[in-house]
């Protein structure tokens, strides 16, 4: 059996991931999601409402999926589940640099646990959790971003 490991904020969870869920699917029989909890990083959504919303979204797939929540190293975390890889998603090119230092600096920590990225659909490669909370703060479209039930939280969250 083949087992990836999806590891971010999701804060909130946006088309953008939701496409790599499914392409990542397509690879791996099993899939963890890792809900990063980090006491250093304010999220807007608490780890509770990062997770129910994960679900929701995921719905169709959930048989495939498993959550879990870390405040710890990722390749940490794949070691421990049974996970190869560490699924990333890339958009455009200033993901790179990042997830370039990120995948070798997890192979020093681990060499058996190996990175896989995946190109999101070119129409959500521009789309982050941090642009969508913007464009919620004042009030912006967000439907083409992420589903409709977490576009009502997030205009919950700004009071809309
Ligand atoms: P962000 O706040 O940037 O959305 P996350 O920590 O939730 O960040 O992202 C987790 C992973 O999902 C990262 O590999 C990130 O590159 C990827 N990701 C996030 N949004 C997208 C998107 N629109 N398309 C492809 N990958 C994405």
């Amino acid at each position: 059996m083949k087992v990836g490991l999806y590891p971010g904020s999701f804060d909130p969870i946006t088309y953008g991931h939701i496409d790599i869920v499914k392409r990542a699917l397509k690879i791996f029989d099993k899939l963890y999601i890792l809900v990063s909890v980090n006491p250093h990083k304010t999220n807007l959504f608490s780890k509770d409402e990062r997770i129910e919303m994960i679900k929701r979204a995921l719905e169709g797939c959930m048989d495939k999926i498993e959550i879990e929540t870390s405040n710890d190293l990722t390749v940490k975390h794949a070691k421990a589940l049974g996970a190869t890889h560490i699924v990333r998603g890339l958009r455009a090119l200033t993901d790179f640099e990042y997830e370039f230092q990120m995948t070798h600096a997890n192979r020093v920590l681990d060499r058996s646990v190996d990175s896989i990225f995946f190109m999101t659909d070119n129409k959500y490669s521009f789309l982050s959790s941090t642009s969508i909370k913007e464009i919620a703060r004042f009030d912006g479209d967000l439907s083409t971003f992420a589903p409709p039930f977490i576009v009502e939280k997030l205009r919950n969250k700004f009071n809309y």
